[in-house]
């Protein structure tokens, strides 16, 4: 059996298997007692449901998972790939064409086998526990738009990456890593105005205590932003958020209005503060630069595998082509990637202390701050307890009762230094 092969099986199999023994000591550390921290935001009722929520989610992506592997292996042994790309070529087209129509029908296919499993979880989980405000025309229109989004924005890059792969020899993956980096820096700058309000509207705020509240705020801290806004996130969901979008001083600070709706001035202020303070402790900044690092990383891996022929053995492929070499490597490098989330993970679970801290020392408003945090975690019904290993690979948040226990030694250490 192909050396490749074999690894990559592994590496399939094994990520699921790592899922499973995750969700499962995830489940069995659910804990019917209710957290004495909640008592007065939660009743028996409500804090059961929130537990079945987490149940159910985690049962639907065990099969979503199952259905996903016992679909692709076979797709990689029986030569799938080989068979939709012998279609392709048919065409004679050039490289770059060829690749863009292959690329896309790959991508046809795995949506076609996502649609269903997003349909379910829309229409049928978020809409038992409440959440869902989806209408059938705004899944629809969002399934257009971004396979639109896909075509305009995904379509260049693709065409970018086979170019300099094909043209430029040794250097193509040092000059992919600057023009894609430019390229991403750009679509950071016109998201907030060209592709954001495609899938939401955004309203500037209401004037009023809350807008006052803000605007103090803002220049209290001497920071630059450019408006305030609420987005219309009740239009798919009840779930509450706020975050930044934009650079410097086109900032726009942007709250859904269900939070806006069920939080007080006092506690969407500390929401402020804390989205804030991962600007100014360059959480943001140093995000940036670690995905910048890592697209290097993964171009400069990528090009030791273009055209490996013992990898295409392995997809039982007849031709071999720069395009499929990008989908292969793919499966080669998602260990890699993985390491690179858990690592990732790892550091924005202690930035988030950190913007917490961030909030306590320029607002002094612990109190509304973690009780907004309990009102997104319930609002969100979030689980209360999620097992260690779960958090350690998949959060990018601590949990909740953590980061009520951080902000509240903080409180209690620096009254006890007053003293
Ligand atoms: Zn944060």
């Amino acid at each position: 059996m192909n050396l490749y092969l074999i690894i990559i099986l592994t590496i399939l199999i094994g990520k699921y298997l790592l899922n499973i023994i995750i969700e499962h000591f995830n489940i069995k550390n659910l804990n019917p007692e209710l957290p004495e921290e909640f008592k007065d935001y939660y009743d028996k009722i409500k804090y059961k449901k929130s537990q079945q929520y987490t149940k159910e989610n985690s049962k639907f992506g065990l099969i979503h998972s199952t259905i996903s592997i016992s679909t692709i292996i076979p797709f990689i042994i029986f030569g799938g790939f080989n068979f939709f790309d012998k279609i392709v070529r048919n065409y004679n087209f050039s490289e770059i064409i060829t690749g863009i129509i292959y690329i896309f029908i790959l991508i046809l296919l795995s949506q076609i086998i996502e649609i269903p499993f997003s349909i379910y979880n829309t229409f049928v989980i978020e809409e038992k526990y409440g959440f869902n405000k989806t209408t059938v025309k705004t899944f629809i229109s969002d399934i257009i738009k971004g396979l639109f989004l896909l075509i305009i924005i995904g379509v260049p890059i693709l065409a970018l990456i086979l170019w300099f792969f094909s043209e430029t020899g040794k250097l193509a993956p040092l000059y992919l890593w600057i023009v894609i980096t430019l390229f991403q820096i750009f679509l950071m700058f016109i998201a907030p105005y060209v592709i954001m309000p495609l899938f939401n509207k955004f309203y500037p705020i209401e004037e009023g205590e809350l807008k006052d509240a803000i605007e103090n705020y803002v220049k209290k801290e001497n920071f630059k932003i450019k408006g305030i806004f609420t987005m219309d996130g009740s239009k798919r969901s009840t779930k509450t958020n706020a975050f930044f979008t934009g650079f410097g001083k086109s900032r726009r600070i942007v709250f859904f209005d269900t939070l806006i709706k069920k939080n007080s001035v006092d506690e969407i202020l500390t929401i402020l503060a804390h989205e804030m303070g991962h600007y100014k402790l360059k959480h943001i900044f140093k995000t940036m630069i670690a995905s910048i690092l890592e697209t290097g990383l993964v171009l400069f891996i990528l090009s030791l595998f273009i055209n490996n022929r013992e990898l295409f053995n392995a997809f039982k492929m007849d031709n071999l082509s720069i395009y499929a070499s990008l989908i292969f490597f793919g499966f080669l490098y998602s260990p890699i990637s993985m390491i690179l989330s858990i690592s990732t993970n790892i550091f924005s679970r202690k930035y988030e202390y950190e913007a917490d801290k961030y909030v306590l020392k320029s607002t002094e408003k612990g109190d509304a701050f973690i009780s907004a945090l309990k009102k997104l975690s319930i609002d969100n019904l979030s689980n209360l307890t999620p097992h260690p290993l779960k958090v350690f690979i998949t959060y990018s948040h601590p949990p909740i009762l953590k980061r009520i226990n951080a902000i509240k030694n903080i409180v209690v250490h620096s009254s006890n230094c007053n003293q």
